[in-house]
């Protein structure tokens, strides 16, 4: 990859009045990289979109786009291409007219202007569309005519505005892996704003957790969820989401006390901690295992049983309680008490105060 700097966010800040929407946010994105901003509604993902594209003004920081200072540069003049939701097409114009819009408002010669259109109408899967209305067309090749329109702009970066939230399930991911597909054909740096992390997780290069205005982490997404570096990632990232159990390390610093109320399990930490530290463990669903009464690391009675054929998802009867994911079917069963295992190479370790991983 080109690891020249497309985009560099310094210290920005935003205040809304009182309200401080961004704060201290900083963010380097190389030429080409795919970045996702993901992060519960209100964390200030689209306040930072959108003060990218100039639609908002900054009350703090550096903004640099292919190295220029864009903090007062308008929006039309910043050279890059906001993506929104499909139904922010022109309705009365056909797919062509919706694709060489910008280009008739910078008075590109018509044949040119339509030249390009069929280009980026073969690189968006749209040929053979160019006549037709947005109301002739599915909702997937709207998209992609949204999308198109950026592209035929050829921008320094395109931002994307949550573009699949009003697609239903099936479209949306096959509506994602072609936007990665488009992505890895032109490498275009692309900031994707989204609070679905597995759209996050499953399109982008570099994925940045946000939440009430700050970045809780960045990285690649499976660092992400191999290492999150709090309670609050760790519980993001993830589905179904990690499992927190409130727990005291052991005397000998390398057990692990958990706190069910009532019943206290031990387990292996595979950490060296100091005795009596008060920690919130972590462990994914995924990386608990059942097995029979007795055999596994601790024993616990079992709440429910849901199967969606494809996995089975167990909860268990204990305060907090314990979801384990297993692939297929599990011959748990609601009422019976089962071994549960452990592994502590998956075992994520939080402060109990902080959040903030050990
Ligand atoms: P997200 O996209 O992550 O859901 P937003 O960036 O839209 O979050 O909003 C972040 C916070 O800023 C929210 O608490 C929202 O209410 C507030 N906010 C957004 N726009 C404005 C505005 N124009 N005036 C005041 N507050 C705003």
């Amino acid at each position: 990859m080109n690891q020249d700097i497309q985009i560099e966010l310094s210290g920005i800040e935003k205040h809304y009045g009182a309200y401080h929407a961004l704060k201290n946010i900083n963010l380097t994105i190389p030429k080409g990289q795919f970045v996702a901003l993901v992060g519960p509604s209100g964390c200030g993902k689209s306040t930072l979109l959108r003060s990218l594209a100039g639609l908002e003004r900054i009350t703090g920081g550096t903004m640099k786009i292919a190295g220029d200072v864009m903090n007062d540069v308008p929006p039309r003049m910043r050279d890059i291409a906001m993506v929104f939701q499909s139904y922010a097409l022109y309705p009365h114009m056909t797919v062509e007219q919706n694709l060489t819009y910008s280009l008739r408002m910078r008075k590109v010669p018509k044949p040119e202007a339509k030249r390009k259109a069929e280009e980026v109408a073969a690189i968006a899967g749209l040929s053979g569309l160019l006549d037709r209305y947005p109301r002739q067309l599915s909702g997937g090749q709207r998209q992609r005519v949204a999308m198109g329109r950026a592209i035929i702009r050829n921008p320094k970066a395109f931002l994307f505005d949550e573009p699949l939230s009003n697609l239903d399930a099936a479209l949306r991911v096959s509506m994602r892996k072609e936007i990665r597909a488009l992505h890895d054909r032109l490498h275009a740096t692309s900031v994707y704003v989204t609070h679905d992390q597995i759209e996050a997780m499953t399109m982008a290069d570099h994925v940045v957790v946000m939440r009430d205005g700050i970045i809780e982490q960045q990285g690649k997404p499976l660092d992400l969820y191999d290492r999150p570096a709090n309670k609050f990632v760790g519980g993001f990232i993830g589905s179904p989401a990690m499992n927190f159990v409130p727990a005291v390390v052991g005397e000998d610093g390398r057990s692990l006390v958990l706190d069910f109320g009532t019943v206290k399990q031990t387990i292996a930490s595979g950490h060296q901690l100091q005795p009596g530290l008060k920690v919130t463990a972590g462990l994914r669903p995924e990386h608990l295992g059942i097995t029979g009464q007795g055999q596994g690391t601790f024993d616990v009675p079992v709440a429910f049983v849901e199967s969606t054929g494809s996995s089975t998802f167990v909860a268990t009867a204990t305060t907090p309680e314990l979801t384990i994911v297993q692939t297929g079917r599990s011959g748990a069963h609601a009422g019976e008490t089962i071994g549960v295992t452990v592994d502590p190479a998956h075992l994520h370790l939080f402060d109990e105060t902080s959040g903030v991983r050990l």
